[in-house]
């Protein structure tokens, strides 16, 4: 609850989907601290009618207005138009894709906190985003798991006191495939992750790791630690959600279930707890055996490929992110291999090198050019 003892307003955009819908079990455990005041969604107008009437929010937003009711709003304004609004104190920001960079952008010039699920738009605008959080007096706090477990190790600390940052991925459901086999893996094969549920794009891009790409460059722009210093270790149960290295040598873990409900919340309490039941208590013994393994870098092209573009700096992250959402797509249509994602990011980030990445408009410019590359090389 705030000083004043009033709920906390929350916009969410992407209420439909994964993150979307677990914001809203939180929420609905939470309304004493939190009141839902915006909600915005791309198509599935049933659903967001549906949230609508039991969350009641004051602004309701569909993007693609053909499901629109009276009094919504439409277009891909609404999420601006939701993230801006003056009864709004957190914006959850879950929409899959760079497509939720200009809410972002708009949410932390107004001073805002944005609970960050949307890890593309950390990744396609990096310095730009982090500069727009310190000039309006917003702030990002991450959602996604391995970055809020980051963010509960350090506690506060300063970063200087980090020596290293430590990922920890599932692996995905190809963790033991060979190359050759993975390279003919199927849409269902890819969907099939073995310890969390989640929407399409981001399964795929745990099947690749090129999730784990984006994650290294989120943590790099979230905490400030040089990419030297951010290592990543396959973890398959998902109890361990990340590790961190201090200085002195003592290395700090958060550890829990895999539920994206904890994040969730604590990205809107941070850095207060607050008393809450949703996730299973943890039993050490239940979720033992935990184990952990070596990535195999030059069997998941995509990783290796992200994080390089990472270090390169300028457009390249953005065009990494952007080839492989396009590339993504291609894959969930059928008109391209599973293999076909890693080399369609490759042919992008070699076609683009060298373009610039320093303002919002050359980003952009940057992520059209890698979206084309990648479809003409499909013949699309
Ligand atoms: P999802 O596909 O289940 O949901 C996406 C939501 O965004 C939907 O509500 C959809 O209506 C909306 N949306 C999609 N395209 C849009 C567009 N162009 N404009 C406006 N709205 C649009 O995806 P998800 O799994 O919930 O993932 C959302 C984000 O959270 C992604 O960036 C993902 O990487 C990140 N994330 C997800 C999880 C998870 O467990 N699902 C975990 C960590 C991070
Ligand atoms: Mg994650």
């Amino acid at each position: 609850m705030s000083a004043t003892g009033a709920a906390r307003g929350i916009a969410i955009l992407g209420s439909t989907g994964s993150i979307g819908t677990t914001a809203l079990r939180v929420l609905a455990r939470q309304r004493a601290r939190f009141r839902v005041a915006a909600l915005t969604a791309f198509s599935n107008a049933a659903l967001l009618e549906e949230q609508a009437a039991a969350f009641t929010p004051g602004f309701v937003g569909l993007v693609n207005g053909d499901g629109c009711r009276s009094g919504w709003g439409s277009g891909t304004d609404c999420l601006i138009a939701a993230s801006i609004r003056d009864d709004v104190d957190i914006v959850i920001n879950a929409v899959v894709g760079a497509a939720g960079l200009d809410a972002t952008l708009a949410a932390l010039a107004r001073g805002k906190r944005v609970a960050l699920a949307n890890k593309e738009t950390l990744v396609m605008g990096g310095a730009l985003v982090t500069e727009a959080a310190r000039r309006g007096g917003g702030e990002i706090v991450p959602v996604d798991s391995e970055h809020s477990a980051i963010l509960q190790c350090i506690a506060g600390r300063p970063v200087t006191e980090v020596r290293r940052i430590v990922l920890t991925a599932s692996g995905g459901p190809f963790r033991d495939w060979s190359r050759d086999r993975m390279e003919q893996a199927t849409v269902a094969d890819a969907l099939r992750h073995p310890t969390w549920q989640m929407g399409k794009k981001i399964s795929v891009d745990s099947a690749s790791l090129a999730n784990k790409a984006l994650e290294v460059i989120e943590a790099h722009h979230l905490f400030g630690v040089p990419y030297e210093r951010i290592d990543v270790v396959v973890h398959p149960q998902s109890v361990v959600h990340s590790f961190v290295e201090f200085v002195d040598g003592s290395t700090v873990a958060q550890l829990g279930v895999p539920s994206m409900e904890l994040p969730v919340l604590y990205a809107l309490t941070h850095p207060e707890r607050v008393h809450d039941t949703g996730v299973p208590p943890f039993d050490p013994t239940e979720l033992s055996p935990m184990t952990f393994e070596a990535v195999r870098w030059d069997d998941f092209p995509a990783l290796k490929l992200g994080v390089e573009a990472g270090r390169r700096g300028g457009a390249q992250p953005a065009v990494f992110n952007a080839a492989n959402e396009a590339a993504v797509a291609l894959f969930l249509d059928g008109r391209i291999a599973f293999g076909g994602i890693a080399r369609a990011i490759a042919s992008a980030l070699a076609a683009l090198d060298g373009m610039p990445g320093e303002t919002l408009d050359a980003l952009r410019a940057a992520d059209r050019a890698a979206r084309n590359h990648v479809r003409e090389m499909a013949g699309c």
